[in-house]
Formats: C-alpha cells, structure tokens, sequence
C-alpha cells in the first residue's frame, strides 16, 4: 500500500515535469520570465526559441535555405530583460558547429567579444552555451557586429563628401535595396576595382574593405599620385539582402554570389557585368581586381605561376613590400590555378588577365588590426600599381 502510494506520487510528480516548454517560432518574440528573445531587426537570425528556464532559452540556429551553404553559421538576437539576471542561451546548430565568437552590445553600434569564460562548446561543435549578464538594457548578442546596409549608406555618402570619390547608383538588389558604387577619376583608363560582402557574415572583410577604399581615397602623396593615373571603382556592398535577411551565405536568390561570375542570374552580379561591359565598352582596362571576405585567418587567395597575370610577380611585390611594414599582422598568400571559373577572382582574371584576388580578413582578427593592415596593403598596392604602369610605358 505504501509502495503504490508513493509511486502515485513519483507518476504525478514527472507529470508535472514533462510539461511541455513553451516554443516560439523565428519572427515571434521568444518570453521568459526574465527576459524576451528578439528578432525583428535588420541581420537577426535566432530560429525557433524553446523556453527552457526563466533564465534559460535553446534556440535552434540554421540557415536561410536548404541549398549548398558554406560553414558560415550567422546568429544574431536581442535580450531584452525584464529584471537583471544571468541569461543563459544554447546555440543549436542542426548539421552545423559554432563558429563565431558571440559579440555583445548594448546600442548595436560599439561592440566587444563576449569573455571566453561566458561559452562552453560541446565536443562535436553543435551545441554552444553562452552566459550573458543582463542589467537593465537590452543586449544584442550577434556572431558579428551587424554592419547593416544602413552603416553602408552613411559611409558611401560620408565618403563621398570628403573626398574626390562620386557616389554612383550601380542598381537595385532583388529586394530592391540600392548598391553603390564609389568612383574616383572615371576618366582614367587603367580600373582598380574592389567589390565587398558578397557574403553576408564577412564583416572582418568589411572593415578591410572600409580601411582600403578610406587609403585610396585620402589626401597623401602617394594616393592623391595614384588618383591621377587610374580610375577607382569600389562597391562596399553586393550583398545587401542577404545581409539585411541575417544570411549564411546567399542573397535573396538562395543563390551563392561568389559563384555566380559570369553566370549572372542574380540581378546583382549581372550588374557588375554590365559595369564592366559598359568599361570596357569604353576603352577602359581593369588592371587589378580585389574582392574582400572573411574565414579563419588573413589570406590572400590569388593567382599562381600556372596562370601569369599582366605584370607578372604582381602580388610576390606586393606582399614583400607590405610584410615588413605588418610584424604584427599575420597573413598568408594561398596562390593556385583558379579552376572554378564562376567565383569571382577567376572570372575576372579570365576575362582580364591581371592580379585578381580575393583578400580574406580573419573572423576575429582583431578590428584595429585589420584596419591598419588594409591601410598598408593600399599604399603597397598604390606604389606598385604605378610602378607597374610605369614599366609598361
Ligand atoms: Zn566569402
């Protein structure tokens, strides 16, 4: 009689237990008792939010399609508390392992890196649990700063006031946002052509294209000499929607732009093709191309002695001017064939024939870092690009 008692009693007990927790689709705010899991912002991307605990939510982190999609797990949601408390959040990634260091900020504007104490990955990567102290404010906690196509036109049209640069419509995104361009000296013939975040996480890439263009375009001897002689064509953002959608990896299109060159199916990228029709088209010659992303580490993906570049040894002179200039910022020069024809730099080195790169900036390089290597790797590349066109007159 007792043993049945208590059994009732353990039966009603794990009744209560297996309640089931309350579940909030991506797009719903997700409630707890201490605090609310957003996602209505530009760049948010939080999946479906199971309330575990008061101060405890699993969100289940995916990407935008079910496609071909590079390791790129991009996250990105607000805390909104609703007393201060110790948020703890699982980040669970179907068939995917955490990659991004959480970044932390409490006016989406200034950032820092979330302590290393604050974050337990389990063994196999797909399981990251990070511990976020709330006070009063909201918090947004993000894989990457959300450098957002607001950011974007604040910088272009900033850019374009103080300097020589003309800020030109290239067109609009599938979702209509506009891309633009920055142009200095469209009468030169010889192009320096940048274009930046074809992929929607690849902020480090960012503030190296940011820093870069920043350089070309500056009031110093060596710039305003190279202004003179060539034509800059810089685009800063490709990519728009899938940056403002919080993508992994491809534009509204559930389509991959960096291969996608030649193609030209995305409204996108085919207007690069047209901009580069309309150049040529116009006796204009693109003598380097540089393309900026992010992944693990800083890495120049360019051309190797199987495939000669007009002027050859172009990036061997570059990077042993810049290296000496960058002791503290480590980077390698991954050099090969090219075969796949539709990424970027392979295209427009087999269109063109000239240096065409792709400059990849560490996840978490340091930003300061990344901003001043890009700094030098423009004077470098400045010095060069005339001496160069020098050689060849
Ligand atoms: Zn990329």
């Amino acid at each position: 009689m007792f043993r049945k008692a208590a059994s009732v009693t353990l039966v009603l007990l794990l009744g209560a237990c297996v309640t089931q927790a309350p579940v909030f689709d991506a797009g719903t705010p997700c409630k707890t008792a201490s605090f609310t899991v957003v996602d209505g912002f530009g760049g948010a991307r939080r999946g479906r939010c199971e309330v575990v605990a008061a101060d405890h939510v699993r969100l289940s982190i995916r990407p935008e399609d079910a496609g071909y999609i590079n390791p790129s797990p991009w996250y990105s949601f607000q805390l909104d508390p609703f007393e201060a408390t110790t948020a703890v959040i699982s980040l669970h990634y179907t068939n995917h392992k955490h990659r991004y260091i959480p970044k932390i900020s409490t006016d989406s504007l200034s950032w820092s890196a979330l302590d290393e104490k604050n974050v337990q990955v389990s063994d196999d990567g797909s399981l990251a649990t990070i511990i976020v102290p709330l006070g009063t404010d909201a918090v947004w906690v993000s894989a990457q700063e959300l450098v957002m196509p607001a950011i974007y036109e604040v910088w272009t049209s900033h850019t374009a006031e103080r300097t020589d640069a003309e800020l030109e419509l290239l067109g609009y995104s599938m979702a209509e946002q506009p891309i633009r361009y920055l142009v200095s000296n469209p009468s030169a013939k010889d192009v320096l052509f940048l274009v930046g975040r074809q992929h929607p996480p690849e902020v480090s890439g960012a503030f190296g294209f940011f820093s870069f263009t920043e350089t070309l375009l500056a009031n110093t001897e060596v710039a305003r000499r190279f202004r003179t002689q060539f034509q800059i064509i810089a685009i800063p953002l490709l990519n728009p929607d899938g940056v403002l959608d919080g993508n992994w990896r491809h534009n509204r299109g559930s389509t991959d732009l960096n291969r996608d060159w030649g193609v030209f199916k995305q409204p996108e990228t085919r207007m690069v093709g047209e901009l580069l029709d309309r150049l040529d088209a116009e006796g204009k010659r693109i003598r380097v191309f540089l393309d900026f992303h992010s992944t693990d580490r800083n890495v120049f993906y360019t051309q190797d002695e199987t495939v000669p570049t007009d002027p050859p040894n172009f990036f061997e002179r570059w990077f042993s001017r810049a290296a000496p200039r960058l002791s503290d910022y480590a980077f390698t020069n991954d050099a090969g064939p090219g075969e796949n024809p539709v990424v970027g730099k392979n295209y427009m080195y087999r269109r063109y024939g000239v240096p065409s790169a792709t400059y990849e900036v560490g996840d978490e390089t340091d930003r300061e870092a990344a901003r001043q290597a890009a700094a030098v790797f423009a004077e470098e590349l400045m010095g060069l690009m005339l001496e160069t066109l020098a050689e060849s007159r």
